[in-house]
């Protein structure tokens, strides 16, 4: 097959597959196997002028329906998502490389979001103070914002998306999506689920492209609010960017999240959860562990108890049916980034406990894969400590106090998320109101909120006051219109008054 014969991601505009205009296209591989297996669109100037006024019609159709039909619509779509998830979860494999069993936690944890979205109603149901003054009432509308852009990264391309559009269609927006340029596909899966749950044609469009779509959106005073999701360069210049045209912007970055271990945790439980949360998904989590804080004596333990366990680990093309523990990196750029922060650590007098540098995976010689890797004794000025690496490399920082670990955590630019392992309830106690991160573990490595509580972290994190989903994200999606009524009791009478409106 040549390069011509492969399938080109279109865009999704007015309710089905739009053929791209203007000719640019990127490669979309296969991580496992290293071979471009289709291309994806990138939109041009025509291309987002026709997504958004799709949008912009879907809008018009979709925030005059009913609850009850809006409900009904999100219903149909948690239910064929769920019994459909399985073609989804391929895909992502596919594109992404991450292994079909956390594929599959991706999606789950996208479709809890659907699930509270379903509960939208009580959520938008604004409020109402009878006889606020004499013979006046004062109430509370939700509406929707109007046509609403959602930008996101490659590491998740169905759980992030799904962190916004439940909820922001369940309110009666318009959603323009544009995925990562790197596996693109899911995003045509989802779009196809909701027209067949039943959503009006431009309610949901996938704009598909690089800086050009991404521009676009910033750019159209149709776009209302954008949600963008990726690393944090990027998320201060869609923050500044979208501010300064006017919308709703909450845009979350990268991490470097830590791990606290006290000396009286339990190593095993440790060792188990920083390998989880360190080497899962190949380490390209915002949520991923990339350095564990060790107070000393722990070090030497813990560091056996890891190295022992990441011997074992088996790395491999994620859709064998004998599923490796861990996958491929997203591109052979990456890969040469993620083995580049090795060579720093090593230059900057950290320990090569395990490398992961020029790993390869038999019969799979051209796929991205790079082993997981563990450092010990990194310098906490290296740039491998202070800069966010997003691959399967774990860090050893040793200190020799619960107070040298909180600092830190607290001096670094993150403050995604962060997790302590300790049995003393007072410790954890203290360190949940201490440190200056998002969100929190407590024996828990990959702290990511439940659906009805919200996502975001702190600092460099997330830029703009709204976190996803949860309460945050019924408020993000939603604004408040405040009426103030008076029907005249025609026993009264009104008469003139110039003064200040006051209370009686
Ligand atoms: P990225 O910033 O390269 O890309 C994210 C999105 O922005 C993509 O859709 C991309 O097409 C677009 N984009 C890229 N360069 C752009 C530019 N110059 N101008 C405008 N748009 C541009 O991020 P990525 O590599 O896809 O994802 C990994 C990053 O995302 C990591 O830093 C990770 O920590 C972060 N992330 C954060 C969270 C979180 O919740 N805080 C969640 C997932 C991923």
């Amino acid at each position: 097959m040549t390069d011509h014969d492969l399938p080109v991601i279109a865009h999704w505009i007015d309710g089905a597959e739009s053929a791209p205009t203007g000719g640019r296209t990127a490669p979309v591989y296969n991580p496992a196997t290293g071979a471009v297996q289709a291309h994806v669109a990138l939109a041009g100037e025509a291309d987002i002028q026709a997504a958004i006024a799709s949008a912009s019609r879907g809008f018009a159709e979709w925030s005059g329906s009913s609850i009850a039909k809006r409900q009904s619509v999100l219903f149909a779509f948690r239910e064929l998502l769920n019994a459909r998830k399985g073609e989804l979860a391929e895909i992502l494999t596919a594109e992404h490389g991450k292994v079909l069993s956390d594929a599959m936690g991706e999606i789950a944890r996208g479709q809890e979001v659907v699930e509270l979205a379903t509960g939208f109603p009580h959520l938008i149901k604004g409020a109402y103070s009878e006889n606020a003054s004499s013979g006046v009432d004062v109430y509370s509308l939700k509406q929707p914002l109007g046509v609403v852009g959602i930008i996101s990264p490659f590491n998740f391309p169905a759980m992030v998306p799904m962190w916004f559009f439940p909820i922001a269609l369940a309110a009666g927006n318009a959603v323009v999506l544009k995925p990562s340029e790197k596996d693109p596909s899911a995003s045509l899966w989802l779009a196809r689920l909701w027209k067949e749950a039943g959503l009006p044609a431009g309610a949901f469009t996938v704009l598909q492209g690089d800086k050009v779509a991404v521009d676009g959106l910033l750019e159209a005073p149709e776009v209302q609010s954008i949600s963008f999701v990726g690393s944090t360069p990027i998320a201060q210049y869609i923050y500044e960017t979208a501010s300064k045209n006017g919308k709703r912007v909450q845009a979350l970055g990268g991490a470097k999240n830590h791990m606290l271990v006290l000396p009286d945790a339990d190593l095993d439980l440790v060792a188990d959860s920083a390998v989880n949360a360190g080497f899962g998904a190949a380490g390209e989590r915002c949520m991923a562990i990339s350095v564990v804080l060790a107070v000393e004596p722990v070090a030497d333990e813990l560091i056996a108890k890891v190295t022992e366990r990441i011997t074992k680990l088996r790395i491999g093309n994620g859709a064998d049916a004998d599923e490796p523990d861990m996958g491929p990196l997203i591109s052979g750029a990456h890969r040469e980034k993620v083995a580049s922060y090795v060579d720093i650590a090593e230059a900057d007098g950290a320990t090569i406990v395990v490398d992961g540098r020029g790993f390869s995976v038999d019969g799979h010689e051209e796929g991205f894969f790079f082993g997981p890797t563990l450092l010990d004794e990194v310098p906490t000025t290296s740039r491998a400590y202070t800069e966010e690496i997003f691959g399967p490399v774990l860090s050893v920082v040793r200190v020799n106090t619960y107070e040298e670990g909180l600092a830190l955590i607290n001096g670094g630019e993150f403050g995604n998320g962060t997790a302590i392992f300790t049995n003393d309830g007072g410790a954890a106690r203290r360190f949940q109101h201490e440190v200056q991160v998002g969100m929190i573990g407590i024996n828990v490595p990959i702290p990511v909120p439940v659906a009805y509580h919200s996502f975001g972290g702190w600092k460099k994190s997330l830029f703009g006051d709204a976190k996803a989903y949860g309460v945050h994200g019924f408020d993000f999606f939603t604004r408040e219109k405040a009426v103030t009524s008076r029907w005249l009791d025609p026993a009264t009478h009104g008469g003139i008054n110039l003064g200040f409106p006051q209370n009686s």
